[in-house]
């Protein structure tokens, strides 16, 4: 077995952003196994130009597997397409960004292949020359570190653990392949779907958040953090202890049981930094802690830290900002 699979997902014609992060992260696990990286994009009415770009964010190869089946909304046929792409590729991983769609495509191709999986992934390392993940466990107050004894191993990350560059402008060949499916798989259609109605504002796409914790004092505290981040251009993100209070809607929420964000940019104001935080916000591309503790755990993993009161020292951030326009 040899070479990484990454399973991209396509919405509304468009790679996902999490599935080009996890491409680009498996393309530096690649460099340090020695390993290619391919992506296997599943769908209907693909264009295979705008799909070569993949190689701009790592993919050697780009494989196409393109049939209406495979917009149907339904993972069997994705299952049955990844495992034809896995009798011709031979690969020893497969990777996904989770959705609902890839866990349970991947979780279908672990089962067909007798493969070992790892489902919630926040980190992917090369160890020892194989693929060891990171994983959260036990109400995410461990990090435990799994690799593989299996021949294949697939892993589903949590979505947007990995934060997607623009990458390089370059291109990949594109190799159509059509998928050999089960009857079972075409057993079963899908007659329609709702999207879940959510308020307030998409944390998850903004380059700056400006994140609020029990440190602003009050409901009134978020006053100067949405001051702050319209000086960005970003929005506002909170800890759930602020969520549970009633002083922000869940909606802006990141940690264990809300968010996962990778902004370029975050800006953490009194907030402690508990390892349920962390887990949705490690991947930001810079933070910014300001915290009166020194001794907060969130200053063990920020990039800059700034001791003092946040009264004080937000003021004075947004005052510069704005004077930068
Ligand atoms: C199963 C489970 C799931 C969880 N899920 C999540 C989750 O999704 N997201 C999440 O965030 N939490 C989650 N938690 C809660 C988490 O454990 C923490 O309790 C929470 O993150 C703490 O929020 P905080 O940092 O706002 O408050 P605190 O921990 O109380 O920290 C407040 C910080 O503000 C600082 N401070 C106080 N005053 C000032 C000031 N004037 N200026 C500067 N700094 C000041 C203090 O020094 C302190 O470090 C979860 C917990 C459990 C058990």
């Amino acid at each position: 077995m040899a070479g990484i699979a990454v399973l991209c997902e396509v919405q509304g014609g468009e790679v996902a952003r999490g599935s080009i992060g996890v491409l680009e992260e498996a393309a530096r696990l690649g460099a340090a196994l020695g390993e290619s990286v391919d992506a296997i994009v599943c769908g209907s009415g693909l264009d295979d130009a705008k799909l070569a770009a993949l190689g701009g964010f790592g993919a050697t190869t780009v494989r196409v597997a393109d049939d209406a089946l495979l917009a149907s909304g339904i993972a069997q046929p994705v299952v049955d397409a990844c495992a034809t792409a896995q009798e011709a590729g031979g690969y020893r991983y497969w990777l996904a960004a989770a959705s609902i769609m890839t866990a349970d495509a991947l979780a279908g191709l672990a089962a067909r292949l007798g493969a070992g999986i790892v489902i919630d992934a926040v980190e992917l390392h090369a160890e020892g020359g194989a693929l060891v993940t990171r994983r959260s466990g036990l109400g995410d107050s461990v990090l435990a570190h799994c690799g593989f004894t299996s021949t294949v191993g697939v892993v589903v990350t949590r979505a947007n653990a990995f934060a997607a560059t623009d990458g390089n402008g370059g291109t990949a060949p594109v190799e159509r392949f059509a998928p050999t499916f089960r009857a079972w798989s075409q057993a079963v259609t899908l007659v329609g779907h709702e999207d879940a109605v959510e308020t307030g504002p998409d944390i998850s796409a903004a380059d700056v958040l400006v994140a609020g914790g029990r440190g602003l004092g009050d409901a009134s505290g978020f006053g100067q953090i949405e001051e702050l981040a319209t000086a960005f251009g970003g929005a506002v993100a909170a800890t759930r202890a602020v969520v549970d209070a009633g002083w922000y809607p869940y909606s802006a929420q990141v940690g264990q049981t809300g968010k996962t964000v990778t902004p370029k940019l975050y800006v953490a104001c009194g907030i402690s930094g508990a390892i349920q935080h962390k887990v949705g916000m490690q991947g930001s591309g810079t933070i910014v802690a300001i915290n009166k503790d020194k001794n907060a755990p969130i200053f063990d993993y920020a990039d800059f830290g700034i001791v003092g009161d946040l009264n004080a020292v937000v003021p004075q951030l947004t005052a510069l900002v704005k004077a930068r326009g």
